[in-house]
């Protein structure tokens, strides 16, 4: 029966309808998100739009104002009712800045909270954890004596320990420089998975949430935008947010004329919105093709390269676009490897249509 199957089936952590005030600043505004067993959902925004406050109140270390919040089905939060305090939520935190023991060794803080354990499985565990996370020569080590992204590691460690069936991490990388941070993210994803611990995990950098989220709620102003796994929000974005949130586009506009809009780069579909409406029109650098075209020299009104530099793996173009009918248009290309045209290079301009974004100009 449809009872049955729910009750098997729970949710590891359910947000329903989560409102929160800061005296009269309404930071979170009516949030619902689950998370499944075993899943990864990394909740994504600019600063300031509510995010660490939503998983201080999953954590129990905010008081839920309006709304419930679920663990494994079971209502732990509501207003007006008893919270279950944070520590028997069996819910593994880890903080931007969580504070270590300080009179407790590296392995000491690991295995604090395994108290249930027999000492040399503790012993083990930690130490086994520590090694995933490169923290393995450490082990003695007191806190004062570490930089502050190898105790960010450890904080790690210590949260996983335990295996919580829910792990929330607040911007847990963000101590570490970037060449170690891409490994020991790489690191915790395969712990989190091998440990099958629900996630949520606070980030503002999208490659990050990319990188480790089964599904991405984005967040903006108190409110959740999109929710989906990072190809939905990278290639289905809802609206223009979305889309520049994942980095810099080009945005031209039109009017929409027989279901398409002329633009410097040629015509664009847009047969779903009001015809004479005005449409923005957002193109990933990457949507760009570009092609070296010979033509003679006083062809000046093609299209053509304005300044070229090589990033490293891509080439940045920037280009003048010129339409049939006389529109011209600045716009930046990406392209993969080394591409380096001459500046007034003449271009043929096609267009992957799969990073084109149309939407009703709302201004
Ligand atoms: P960041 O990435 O910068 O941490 P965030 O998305 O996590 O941002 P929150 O920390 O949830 O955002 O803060 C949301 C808003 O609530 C901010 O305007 C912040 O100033 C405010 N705020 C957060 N905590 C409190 C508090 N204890 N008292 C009053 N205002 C608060």
């Amino acid at each position: 029966t449809v009872s049955s199957l729910e009750n098997t089936t729970h949710m590891a952590l359910s947000l329903d309808k989560v409102h929160h005030t800061f005296a009269a600043n309404q930071v979170v505004k009516g949030v619902s998100l689950d998370i499944a067993p075993g899943e990864v959902v990394c909740l994504l925004g600019p600063s300031g739009c509510g995010k660490t406050t939503l998983l201080r109140i999953a954590a129990g270390l905010e008081i839920l104002q309006q709304g419930s919040v679920s663990l494994e089905g079971q209502a732990i939060a509501a207003p007006g009712q008893r919270h279950l305090p944070p520590e028997k939520r069996n819910v593994g935190l880890a903080f931007q800045d969580s504070a270590l023991f300080p009179h407790l060794s590296v392995l000491e803080n690991v295995t604090f909270g395994l108290k249930q354990m027999p000492a040399r499985q503790r012993r083990e565990r930690a130490v086994e954890l520590l090694a995933q996370l490169g923290m393995a020569d450490y082990i003695d080590t007191y806190p004062h004596m570490l930089s502050g992204g190898q105790q960010q590691r450890v904080a790690l460690a210590r949260a996983l320990a335990p295996t919580p069936k829910l792990m929330l991490l607040d911007e847990p990388f963000s101590s570490l420089d970037a060449r170690l941070r891409d490994r020991i993210r790489d690191d915790t994803l395969h712990v989190l998975k091998k440990l099958g611990s629900a996630t949520l995990l606070v980030t503002h950098d999208p490659e990050e949430a990319m990188f480790m989220a089964d599904r991405i709620a984005l967040m903006r102003d108190g409110r959740i935008i999109q929710t989906g796994t990072p190809r939905e929000l990278y290639c289905t974005p809802v609206d223009p947010f979305v889309v520049t949130f994942f980095g810099e586009v080009n945005e031209l506009s039109g009017t929409v004329n027989n279901g398409r809009v002329q633009t410097p780069v040629g015509e664009i579909d847009a047969s779903w919105l009001p015809e004479d409406s005005k449409a923005r029109i957002m193109i990933r650098p990457e949507a760009l093709r570009l092609q070296e075209r010979d033509l003679p020299a006083d062809a000046h009104r093609h299209s053509h390269v304005v300044m070229a530099k090589l990033l490293g793996r891509s080439s940045l173009i920037h280009l003048c676009a010129h339409g049939a009918d006389g529109q011209e248009a600045h716009l930046h290309a990406r392209v993969p490897g080394v591409f380096l045209p001459q500046e007034g290079q003449p271009i043929d301009i096609d267009l992957d249509h799969s990073q084109v974004f149309v939407f009703q100009d709302e201004a």
